[in-house]
């Protein structure tokens, strides 16, 4: 599971950077995420500023 309270993020494009799938992209309307390639790492929830994304593990 991945989301993101899209209140929160300030597109500083962090997550973006550290997604080792490239599942993220900063996009005009926010920020988009493909489930498709997420491997539910973690990586982009820890290092967000302002813990706008919380991802879980689904087993
Ligand atoms: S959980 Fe990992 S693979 Fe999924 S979007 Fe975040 S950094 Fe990318
Ligand atoms: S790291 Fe957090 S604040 Fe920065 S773009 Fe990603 S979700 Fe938004």
């Amino acid at each position: 599971m991945w989301e993101i309270d899209k209140k929160k993020c300030l597109r500083c494009g962090g997550c973006v950077s550290v997604c080792p799938k490239l599942a993220l992209e900063l996009k005009e309307f926010g920020l988009s995420h493909d489930k498709n390639l997420c491997i539910e790492c973690g990586l982009c929830e820890k290092i967000c500023p302002v813990g706008a994304i919380k991802v879980k593990k689904n087993d």
